[in-house]
């Protein structure tokens, strides 16, 4: 008889009362689960049709172990072969030693240990007569059991022959299969410990263990929430990763999953810190420090056997510390992603969360940059701490201004994504800025202190070419700073021209460092200061003009902060001094009247340690007289430390250097601090100069006064910008000493400079 090939792979006894009469009509059972309740499979292999019937009577109805026989049937070594290529789990072959001719049996034999591999099935030879019994080098080679005439074999004889082959199997299969699962679990630890998401670490759990049992990957992975929702109370037990029917519950809080059956038995589980076997369930506990346990449940349609219960708790063992392992980088994952204040998404959480949104590739969506304004100043006046509850009175606001986000919505994330800085990424129709900034309309309480908070934004509207997270940040940053700067709205929309814009200053920059390493287009310019008694041209103001390739113009309000924010204002500092002293000292020759030649000096530039060294080897090199240098310095230099400050003006002053301070009166100076610097002159900015001739005479008041400070302060005072004869008569009557502006001269280059003034010159004498 031969087993037809729609033969199913395992037999399940319950559904067939009768193994004999189920092998006769295979046709009638339908396919049983993979796992059924166990009986020991045995194929006899003969070409005498008596014998498998002989055999079956004998033992047709006994349990081995407590276990039933199932028998396989083959009447060739051919058919044989392909049974046992099919079949798991064979656990004894009754083979017959000559078949088709004397050896097929044991060519049998060699061709199963071999070829298939079989080493666990265990092989009963059976001859018919005792002239064929093989050499006992075959019997050890080839593993055989036992070796019987046919004769010899009764059926008791049958029986205990069978029932130590069969416990000889069970214990070999038994070991094989701890090794198998030792090394599953071996590689599977080394798979877990690489996985660092708790997600995909309950993936690899449960399909290891599936592999483990046999089993369809079916189940689920039940764990505390490691970083809840900030403000929750508790940490709710959830599904952290399911396989199979169970898929659908991932991320689902274990109380929302209706089937009671999981949930007591998870809870039993974390409850009693114990594996729990169930009839169609085992719930493996895996422990955690600071409560990070967790359970797998699997639906195990049969009870699992000793062996496999025992390989499972090694598992679980093992598979707590990789769990170990999951929750350090979670937590790790969570500090790199997160900020500790708030529990929102830092920067690099609000980027990721930006990509994962592009990524679903969601239209309608924008991402703002919420600043709050003047917050550090609000932070140095209350402390620190009362800093820390404005920003979460902040982030309380916007959630609430958020709302319960529909469902589609839900998604929308805020963060803080800097100190004072918070960022959103809503849906379009969610996010209007009016009505966002309109949040802070009402003053926010910290403890006693009521504080009006504004915040200005910064916006971008998702598109498909708005770039990465990190890109989208830089331009909503660009449109913040746009924001800022703009007094009536409050907020901006980036848009592609304020890229262009800032393009262009990059393009600027670089054709910037061209020019200064090249000295291509860089000039500087002369205005004449005038004694404003006499009338005489006393002095100059250098002033650096920078002509681009194409011929543009470019003015030093633009370039100077240009080349500050670049670090280039030291070299280009020294360049102007440089030409500028080289020019006097041309000047001198050419026997025009002896002039004073002012410089200016960047902040930037002043607070580099080199440069007092730089000034001194300009004046060093050139032999130009220090005195007649003088160098105008702006208050915003005051805001740096004032011992270097005044230890770097005494130097520069001990080189011979005269300091000037200029567009005084329109920064912060303390004047207790500006008594200890060593000056020789300030200079009445020009916004004072033109209000002098306004009616209120404001800038008649002003001017009045910085001229009495300077007499108070014994330095003399200079006013620039003076572009008509009131404004000069102004000055002199309130005795300002001198004065530059268009009223005289534009800045002009040497040639018409030296032009100028000798058309003057004649005039003076
Ligand atoms: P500043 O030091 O206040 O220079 C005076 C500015 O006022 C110059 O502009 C000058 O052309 C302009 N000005 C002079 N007289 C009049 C007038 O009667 N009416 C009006 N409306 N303006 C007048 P400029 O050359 O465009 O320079 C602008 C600023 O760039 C300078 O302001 C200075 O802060 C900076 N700067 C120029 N050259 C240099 C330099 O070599 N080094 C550094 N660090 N800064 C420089
Ligand atoms: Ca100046
Ligand atoms: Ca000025």
């Amino acid at each position: 008889m031969t087993l037809p090939n729609s033969f199913p792979h395992a037999v399940d006894q319950a559904d067939s009362d009768d193994l004999l009469e189920f092998i006769d009509d295979p046709e009638d059972v339908a396919p049983a689960p993979l796992r059924t309740r166990k009986c020991w499979r045995v194929l006899i292999v003969d070409d005498d049709r008596e014998v498998h019937n002989a055999t079956l009577f004998a033992l047709h109805d006994i349990l081995i172990d407590g276990h039933p026989l199932q028998f396989l049937h083959a009447h060739t070594g051919a058919e044989a072969l392909d049974i046992l290529r099919h079949e798991p789990d064979i656990a004894v072959a009754l083979l017959d030693v000559v078949m088709e001719n004397e050896s097929s049996g044991l060519d049998l034999v060699r061709l199963i240990r071999n070829e298939l591999g079989l080493a666990e099935l265990r092989i009963i030879l059976r001859t018919g007569q005792p002239g064929y019994a093989p050499e006992m080098r075959v019997i050890r080679d080839y593993d055989i059991n036992d070796y019987k005439t046919k004769s010899e074999l009764t059926r008791i004889r049958l029986l205990t022959t069978l029932t130590t082959a069969i416990r000889s199997y069970e214990q070999i299969h038994t070991i094989n299969a701890s090794r198998r699962g030792l090394e599953l679990i071996v590689n599977s630890a080394a798979d877990l410990f690489s996985q660092r998401a708790l997600r995909g670490f309950a993936e690899g759990v449960l399909t290891q263990l599936a592999a483990l049992l046999r089993l369809a990957p079916e189940g689920l992975l039940c764990a505390r929430d490691a970083h809840p929702q900030p403000g929750a109370l508790n940490r709710p037990l959830t599904v952290v990763g399911a396989a199979g029917r169970y898929s659908v519950l991932i991320d689902r809080p274990l109380e929302e999953i209706d089937d009671p059956r999981i949930v007591n038995d998870v809870r039993r589980c974390l409850a009693e810190k114990r594996n729990i076997y169930t009839d169609g369930a085992t719930v493996l506990y895996f422990s955690g420090d600071d409560g990070n346990n967790a359970a797998v449940f699997l639906a195990t349609r049969t009870p699992l056997t000793e062996t496999d219960r025992q390989l499972l708790e090694v598992f679980c063992v093992n598979i707590a510390v990789g769990l170990e392992n999951v929750n350090l980088f979670g937590d790790l994952e969570f500090l790199a992603f997160s900020d500790p204040l708030t529990g929102l998404p830092n920067r690099k959480g609000f980027i990721k969360a930006i990509d994962e949104h592009r990524q679903r590739g969601e239209a309608g969506w924008t991402v703002a940059l919420i600043d709050i304004d003047h917050f550090s100043e609000i932070n140095d006046a209350l402390g620190h701490e009362k800093g820390d509850t404005l920003l979460l009175a902040v982030m309380q606001r916007l959630r609430d201004w958020l709302g319960n986000p529909a469902a589609e919505d839900a998604r929308a994330t805020l963060a803080r994504v800097g100190g004072d800085v918070f960022g959103l990424l809503a849906p379009d129709r969610k996010l209007d800025p009016a009505a966002l900034l309109a949040q802070f309309d009402a003053p926010i309480s910290v403890e006693d202190y009521r504080l009006p908070v504004q915040a200005t934004i910064g916006l971008t509207r998702l598109c498909a070419d708005s770039g990465d997270g990190l890109n989208v940040i830089k331009t909503t940053n660009i449109a913040l700073k746009r924001a800022r700067n703009d007094q009536h709205t409050h907020w901006r929309y980036y848009t592609q021209d304020m890229t262009a814009a800032t393009r262009a200053r990059l393009d600027l920059l670089h054709d910037l460092r061209a020019a200064i390493v090249g000295k291509r287009g860089l000039s500087v310019h002369y205005q004449p200061q005038i004694d404003l008694a006499s009338g005489r041209v006393v002095g100059a103001e250098a002033l650096i003009r920078w002509r681009t390739d194409d011929g543009r113009n470019i003015p030093p309000d633009q370039f100077i902060s240009l080349a500050e924010y670049a670090g280039l204002i030291p070299d280009l500092g020294e360049w102007v001094l440089r030409t500028a002293a080289a020019q006097l000292l041309r000047w001198d020759a050419e026997g025009l009247p002896s002039l004073r030649m002012a410089v200016n000096v960047s902040p930037v530039q002043f607070r580099d340690n080199r440069f007092v060294s730089r000034v001194r080897e300009v004046f060093d090199t050139l032999g130009v007289p220090a005195r007649r240098i003088e160098l105008e310095i702006t208050e915003g230099v005051a805001m740096f430390d004032a011992d270097t400050v005044i230890a770097t003006l005494r130097e520069l002053r001990s080189l011979g250097a005269e300091i000037a301070v200029d567009d005084f009166g329109t920064g912060f100076s303390s004047l207790s601090y500006l008594q200890q610097l060593p000056l020789n002159r300030l200079k009445i900015d020009r916004s004072f100069v033109s209000a002098m001739t306004l009616p209120d005479g404001c800038g008649t008041r002003i001017a009045d006064m910085v001229v009495k400070l300077a007499q108070a302060l014994g330095l003399s005072v200079v006013a620039e910008g003076v572009e008509n004869e009131a404004q000069a008569a102004l000055l002199h009557n309130i005795g300002c000493e001198q004065a530059q502006g268009y009223l005289y001269a534009r800045p002009m280059d040497a040639d018409n400079f030296r032009a100028w003034l000798h058309a003057r010159l004649p005039a003076e004498a």
